[in-house]
Parts: structure tokens; sequence; C-alpha cells
């Protein structure tokens, strides 16, 4: 009899997997698994009404098979009706159509996937042994017990990154915007001011540019910059890494092949090109260098390797350029009353008022994982970031040897294996579990 497989999460991760799975043990998907309340394969990134949010890559770029870079555009263009969606840049698609995209590879499956539509609140091993069977237990206390579990579980909801003195459900403040649905909350000449400015902060002017939003908008931002736009490159031979030591090393040898102007396109051919190779550097680094490399290189890294779609940077551009949109350098201290608006405060002391504030801020922490590390289930990453896994996507026990029942795929994996979050790269982890397993 196959063994019984247990995966906490129901995004894109888990969904590739599963399709992954299906092409190496096709008999494995009887005896699987799946806990999440969404609809497999859409998750934390996917699962959104409004056709206001678009991919932020080309859809060669969202592979879900590594191995065939056009099956989604193939896909798209035979069932999308997106005029929209071009531009010379590439194609840039509805983030709910890649869930739909998602959602017909999983119906072209014999068997169905079995969900269970709970929240996990626990995790635990029923031996000390290196294969141990693993039980898991969810938010109305059932419980299920699995011969391997995998930690699928992407990207927790936000939440504010400074202290809110006004009640929880008050409904000025949009905590998450991710599933698109916060747009008719705000008036078309209201005020609103966006903690965060990578690309869910584009994706909210984008949406407020598309409703022909008339009020001011304020995006405050520690490094006080938008992200780049993504450039019409081309794929480019893989950089050829020299052997890098140190934090020092990765940089001198970055800046050897990027010239001094992000916004031409060869300097993003290149940049990709740097990036082919990047992880296998990153996990030849100590612990410390790789802290050091994060410190140090990791706030430029964020800002140059999250480029926007070409829609949302043009509506950003008109807006800035009609005087509507402003972008301050700053971090959000607190939220308070004042008057009939909000007051936002800053770590410089500026006040901010407005009549809506949204959190665009990045991913929470992951209470069941903080919960499984506190245990010695999971092993911290020697980046200081995620968790500790290897190259196979086992996790560790707490001697530090791999667990053979315990893996992960998904951003919780990169501060050990270096940038996991693109669907490409979480559909290779998927890939690579699923091999192992078969
Ligand atoms: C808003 C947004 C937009 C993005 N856009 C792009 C893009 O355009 N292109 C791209 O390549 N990448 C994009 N990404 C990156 C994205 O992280 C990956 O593409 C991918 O979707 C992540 O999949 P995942 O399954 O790891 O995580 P998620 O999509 O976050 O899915 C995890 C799922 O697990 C569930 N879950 C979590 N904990 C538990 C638990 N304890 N019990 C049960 N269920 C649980 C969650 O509710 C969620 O549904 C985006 C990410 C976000 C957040």
């Amino acid at each position: 009899m196959s063994p019984s497989i247990g995966i906490i999460g129901d995004g894109f991760g888990a969904a590739a997997f599963v399709l992954h799975l299906s092409q190496h043990a096709p008999e494995y998907l009887d005896n699987l698994i799946i806990f999440g309340t969404g609809t497999l394969g859409s998750g934390a990134a996917y699962a959104c009404a409004t056709p206001d949010y678009k991919l932020n890559v080309r859809s060669d770029l969202m592979r879900l098979w590594p191995d065939n870079p056009s099956h989604f555009t193939a896909w798209a263009k035979q069932y999308l009706d997106d005029d929209d969606a071009h531009h010379p840049a590439g194609a840039f698609y509805q983030r709910r159509d890649f869930a739909r995209y998602v959602s017909a590879c999983l119906a072209d499956l014999p068997q169905k996937i079995t969900q269970i539509s709970e929240h996990v609140i626990q995790a635990r091993a029923l031996t000390d042994s290196a294969d141990t069977r693993w039980q898991v237990e969810t938010e109305h206390g059932a419980r299920y017990q699995c011969d391997h579990l995998i930690l699928a579980t992407g990207n927790p909801k936000p939440i504010w990154p400074c202290s809110v003195h006004l009640p929880d459900d008050d409904k000025r403040l949009i905590q998450s915007v991710w599933k698109g649905d916060w747009q008719t909350s705000v008036g078309s000449g209201e005020d609103v001011n966006i903690i965060g400015g990578g690309l869910t902060a584009m994706d909210v002017i984008y949406a407020l540019f598309q409703a022909g939003h008339k009020g001011q908008i304020k995006v405050i931002t520690p490094n006080g910059m938008l992200p780049p736009v993504q450039m019409p490159w081309t794929v480019k031979p893989a950089f050829n890494w020299p052997e890098c030591r140190t934090a020092c090393d990765v940089v001198r040898a970055a800046r050897s092949i990027l010239g001094p102007d992000w916004t031409q396109i060869s300097w993003q051919e290149s940049f990709e090109a740097l990036r082919i190779g990047l992880n296998d550097v990153y996990q030849g680094l100590s612990g410390n260098e790789r802290r050091r490399l994060m410190r140090h290189f990791g706030g430029w890294w964020m800002l140059t390797r999250f480029r926007c779609g070409p829609h949302t940077h043009a509506a950003a551009s008109a807006l800035q350029k009609a005087g509507q949109l402003q972008v301050l350098s700053g971090r959000a201290l607190s939220l308070d009353e004042h008057k009939a608006n909000i007051q936002l405060t800053l770590s410089g002391g500026a006040a901010l008022i407005s009549d809506k504030v949204i959190n665009c801020t990045g991913p929470a922490g992951d209470a069941l994982l903080s919960s499984m590390l506190a245990r010695g289930l999971l092993q911290p990453s020697s980046s200081g970031r995620g968790i500790s896994v290897s190259a196979l996507l086992a996790c560790y026990r707490p001697d530090k040897s791999p667990w053979q029942s315990l893996s992960a795929i998904g951003s919780m994996t990169g501060g050990s294996l270096g940038d996991i979050v693109a669907a490409s790269s979480i559909a290779r982890q998927a890939s690579i579990v699923a091999q192992r397993l078969a």
C-alpha cells in the first residue's frame, strides 16, 4: 500500500506537489490529504476576486512545470480573452486567471484529491525516529495521522507593522488587501495612506487608478521608492559565478556584471542571468556570511528583485505626474484617532492624516512553524530567516539529522536555500519532493 501523505497548506505549493506527484507516483494520490480552507492552488497570491490584480511577471515565467515553460502561456492563449494583459514586456495576466489555470490542471487528474477544510494548529511526531509518522490537529480538534508530512503554509496574512490605538474592527483600517475585496470600502474622494511600498502597494495603486480614485494617496516606505518596472528582457546565458566564500565576494561578483542604471533592459538581463546560479552561491556561504549578505544587501535585493508589472507602473507614474500620489520615506510607528480621521505617526515624528489606511507590508509570522520550532520539531535556518532544510527539502531533527518523513515547500525554506518566492521556484521544490517520495 502507498504511504499516506499529509500536506499542511492548500496554496500553489500544495497544488504543484500534487501535480508533480501525479507524474511520478499517481497511486500515492489515493492516500493523500490536504489541509486548508481555500481552493486548492489559489493560496494567498491567486485567490483574489478582482481583475485589477495582475501577475508580477510575464506568463512564460509562471512555471508549474520547470521543463515546460510555455505551458501556462499556451493555456492562456487557448482559454483567456484578456487583451489588456499584453504589453511589450510580455503578457501579464490576471492573478485570478492563474488560479483558474492551476485548477484546470488539477481537474485533469483522474483522482479526486481529499481536502480537509480546516486550519491546522498543531503537528507532532509520533516517535523520535527519523521516519516517524505524524499527527496533525485542526482548529476544531480533529486529529489525522500520516506517514509523511509536508509543510506548505506559504504566506501568512499581513499584520500591522505599528501599534494600533483603534478598535480591531475599525472600517477605516484595511489590514490585508490580498483578496482584492477592499475596493468598495474606499470612497472615491478619500485620502489614503498606504504603509509599505512593494508589489502589494503597486496592486493597490493600480486598483485605485482603475477605479478613477480622486483623493490623495501617500505611500510610506523605508527607502522612499516604488519598485522598478519589468523590462522586455530576453533570457541570457547564466552568469558564471566565481567561487564566493563571503558576502563581499558575492557583492563584488554581482557588481562586475551589473551596470549603474537599473532602468536599462540590459541591466535586468544581467540581473536575471545572475539569479540563475545565485541560490547555489548562497548555499555555499556560512550562516554568518548569509546574515551579513542579507544585512548589507537584503534591502537592495528586495527592491531590485521584485519588479512590478508595466500596468501598475504606468498607473503609479500617471498618479505621481498628476500630483495625486506621493512616496515618502519613513517607518510607521502608530495609528491613532484624529477627529474623524486617522493619524499615522512615523518614526521620525511626522504625522499623516487620512480617511483610510491600507497595510501593504509583507507576510506575517507563521504560528504553526513557530510552535514546531519552539518544540524542536523544526530547526531555524543558520541565516536567521525561516527553517533549516536540506537541498532535498527535508526538515531537520533536534540532533540536526534530517527527518525522512517531514518536508517543507515554499518561502519558509528561503533562509536555507536562497531566493524561494516565485511560483516557478516553488514548483521546482514541489517536483523535488515528489520525486524523493515516489
Ligand atoms: C499577494 C501575492 C502576490 C504574488 N504574486 C506572484 C506572482 O505574480 N508571480 C509569482 O511567481 N509569485 C507571486 N507571489 C509569490 C507566491 O508566494 C508564490 O507564487 C506562491 O503562490 C506561494 O505558494 P505557497 O503555496 O507556498 O503559499 P500560499 O499561496 O500562501 O498558500 C499557502 C496556503 O496554506 C494555507 N495555510 C497556511 N497555514 C495553514 C495551516 N496551519 N493549516 C491549513 N492551511 C494553512 C493558507 O491559508 C494558504 O491558502 C505572490 C505572493 C503574494 C502573497
